[in-house]
């Protein structure tokens, strides 16, 4: 049975790992609202204070969670959310102190655990993200039309071009561009009114004071808005009403000659379910957007990445993650994350070999598609086979090695269960190939230049 000290001690490691892997600001969110319960057998049970932040907790950080602990604990491999609101662990425990109580079995979870919180009224602004300002956006060929726009309407005194409209994919900076301004405006000129918002937070609130008969409160606190930045306007394409309310909000404060800056992950003609007249509105202003990365900025942030969080991470893995994970920057900061959070972990040095394990996952995610065909043929030019013995009968071992390397490779390279790789060789059966495979794993340990080869077609193929 591990103690209660224990658990302690190994929630405050897992939870300062979580928060090197998914940034200060999700951390607050999610991770720190989370109480540790119980350790029953395999299983950790924790409580968080909402229905809502249970279903995100699970669908974003169970696993990672149980992995973690798995890593602490052996034992351990669930991880169990239930809610449990604040009104009831408060009952028994004294005011002012950490919550960190095991309690006996958990209540099941019921609709009734649903608490809402009412904000306060004059903060209609999000939070911002200490770690999206100016100076620690790198900028490139990609986003540099972008930055140059958002760097103009924070440093600006009159509205250089309203509204401010920046789209790109998800996970290429919107947001911290956005954040940038915000903070930007804040320091430079503290009595302007900047908010920040998303869409989704804006239809919320507006849904709100309908539901309130409130919406004269709702309207008042947006005419003394400066800046109004609201973030992924595609979210209201084709909610009526609140697009009807934010044509109004938008047009009111254009008219007083406040900024407005919206993103959105489209451009304005392609948001489907927007009404005319506002995406006319939208297309008045500067329209900007972000494009794919290119490896020299994901090289460039990464670098820069690593010496904010000051680790010595060696050129060649950077420069491997910059290959490797080209999906978005998102994507890329957690990969880098997890690589140093590892690290430090495990007490040491961050090496290729380390980071291509730690991420094997998010590198697999990441990798080009290869296909069975393509392995086939690439196997079959480097034995100097013919292709269609990887579909023939012939068990000449000649033929027959070659033909388990590639089915080897094609579990290795693509998501093909064992069955369909079967299909793809003549209609093999699914034994045969998992054969291959332990197979040609006793080879590659037994055998450094046949583990060559096979590391060298893998290669190829991966491009
Ligand atoms: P979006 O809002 O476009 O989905 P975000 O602004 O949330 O994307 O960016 C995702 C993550 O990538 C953030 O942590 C952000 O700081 C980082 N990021 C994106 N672009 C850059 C950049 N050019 N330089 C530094 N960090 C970046
Ligand atoms: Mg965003």
């Amino acid at each position: 049975m591990t103690s209660e000290r224990a658990v302690d001690t190994q929630w405050t490691a897992i939870s300062e790992q979580l928060r090197a892997e998914v940034g200060e600001a999700a951390f607050q969110s999610w991770i720190k609202p989370i109480t540790v319960r119980e350790v029953e057998k395999t299983t950790v049970r924790v409580s968080v204070p909402t229905r809502f932040m249970r279903d995100w907790v699970l669908a974003h950080y169970a696993d990672r969670l149980a992995e973690l602990w798995g890593a602490h604990d052996a034992d351990i491999s669930d991880v169990d959310v239930s809610v449990q609101p604040e009104r009831y662990s408060s009952l028994n425990s004294e005011p002012g102190k950490p919550e960190r109580n095991y309690v006996g079995p958990m209540r099941r979870a019921s609709d009734d655990d649903v608490v809402i919180k009412t904000e306060p009224r004059d903060d209609i602004s999000a939070p911002l993200d200490p770690r999206f300002m100016f100076d620690n956006f790198v900028v490139g060929k990609p986003n540099e039309f972008a930055y140059a726009a958002a760097r103009r309407v924070a440093e600006a005194e009159t509205v250089p071009f309203n509204p401010l409209f920046l789209y790109g994919g998800v996970g290429l900076g919107k947001t911290h561009l956005m954040h940038a301004i915000a903070w930007h405006i804040r320091r430079s000129t503290p009595e302007r009114n900047v908010i920040y918002l998303s869409a989704e937070k804006f239809m919320y609130r507006f849904v709100r004071a309908l539901r309130e008969q409130n919406t004269v409160d709702f309207k008042s606190q947006f005419r003394s808005v400066d800046v109004l930045m609201i973030d992924d306007v595609q979210f209201i394409s084709g909610k009526d009403s609140t697009q009807e309310e934010f044509f109004h909000t938008f047009n009111a404060l254009v008219d007083q000659g406040r900024q407005i800056v919206i993103s959105a992950d489209k451009s304005p003609s392609d948001l489907a379910g927007m009404e005319e007249r506002l995406i006319s509105r939208l297309n008045c202003g500067l329209v900007a957007d972000i494009h794919a990365t290119t490896y020299e900025l994901r090289l460039g942030i990464l670098q820069s990445k690593a010496e904010q969080i000051g680790v010595d991470v060696p050129p060649k893995v950077l420069e491997f993650l910059a290959h490797k994970i080209t999906s978005n920057v998102r994507e890329l900061e957690g990969g880098l994350n997890r690589v140093v959070a590892h690290a430090q972990l495990i007490g040491r040095d961050i090496t290729l070999e380390t980071t291509q394990e730690v991420l094997h996952d998010l590198l697999r995610a990441n990798d080009r598609r290869v296909t069975i065909e393509e392995i086939q043929k690439r196997v079959a030019q480097h034995f100097n086979i013919r292709i269609s013995d990887m579909h023939s009968a012939r068990r000449a071992r000649s033929v027959a090695r070659p033909r388990q390397v590639a089915m080897y490779l094609a579990k290795q390279l693509t998501s093909r269960s064992l069955p369909e790789i079967g299909r793809k060789f003549g209609g093999r059966d699914h034994t045969t190939v998992m054969h291959a495979v332990k197979k040609v794993d006793e080879l590659r340990d037994r055998d450094s230049s046949f583990a060559e080869d096979v590391e060298l077609l893998r290669r190829m193929l991966e491009g």
